[in-house]
């Protein structure tokens, strides 16, 4: 039967591209893409000759119709992203709830996702893990979502982009206070990868200390607030309260 395909991609390193996936965009009948004349590039490389059409944020609610109907005529459809994971900080959410919502399956062609990369390289915490994607451009923004996220105990993941990620771990540095713990890995799986995990401060002095440290894809992993031990007082008074709003 006709379903939609979910088809990660490699996040820079082609080897990563798995036998199945390629065959999956093989087989489909048509390729949904973030951006086809990127993904292009890819497909070509490997012999794969499967019609593409686009779909990004702009037109993402018009390609679903297209795409439900040719599921209808019996035709299998993949979408890709233009790395990684479709969904993840790319377009694609609404399509996949909109072709179950029409009864048809919705199957998944795991591979690269940089966010979860990152975790099992940087080295913290990784039992426990927020995925935050971007912070705003906007610094007030920014702050004010770091401030929301200052006492998470979990391990937090954000992704950036190099013109900001000077500014980003600044803002981190400043919310989170200088010694908590950062990991920030760049172009992971090209070749000049690099995973390095310091204190706030001294991460953003070792990024202000080379140009080519800004440059490429970023990662950070940062690691979660201590979790604070409360006093008896305080569980006392949390047992006092819970039973006064039972009574309620
Ligand atoms: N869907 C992708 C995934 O599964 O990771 C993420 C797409 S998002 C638009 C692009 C961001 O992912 C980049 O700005 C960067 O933060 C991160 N990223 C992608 N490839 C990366 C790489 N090779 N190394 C480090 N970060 C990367």
């Amino acid at each position: 039967t006709a379903a939609l395909w979910i088809v990660a991609t490699p996040i820079g390193n082609l080897g990563d591209f798995s036998d199945r996936a390629r065959r999956t965009l093989v087989d489909v009948a048509l390729i949904a893409a973030e951006d086809t004349r990127h993904s292009a590039r890819l497909t070509r490389h490997l012999g794969i000759d499967t019609p593409m059409i686009s779909l990004h944020e702009h037109n993402e609610s018009a390609r679903i119709e297209k795409i439900i109907e040719r599921l209808a005529a019996g035709d299998s459809v993949a979408l890709i992203s233009d790395a990684g994971t479709p969904l993840i900080s790319d377009p694609g959410y609404a399509l996949v709830g909109a072709v179950r919502a029409a009864g048809y399956p919705v199957l998944a062609v795991p591979g690269a996702c940089a966010a979860i990369a990152a975790l099992s390289v940087a080295g913290l915490p990784s039992d426990r893990f927020v995925f935050e994607g971007f912070l705003s451009s906007k610094a007030t923004a920014r702050k004010t979502r770091l401030a929301e996220l200052v006492d998470e105990t979990r391990t937090l993941i954000f992704y950036e982009s190099s013109h900001r990620i000077e500014r980003c771990v600044r803002d981190i540095a400043a919310v989170f206070g200088p010694q908590r713990r950062i990991g920030l890995c760049r172009e992971l799986s090209k070749l000049h990868e690099q995973s390095i995990v310091l204190e706030a401060e001294a991460l953003c002095a070792w990024l202000s200390e080379d140009d080519n440290r800004r440059r490429g894809e970023f990662v950070l992993v940062v690691a979660g607030a201590p979790d604070v031990e409360r006093t008896a007082g305080e569980i006392a008074l949390d047992d006092l309260l819970r039973e006064l709003l039972a009574l309620t």
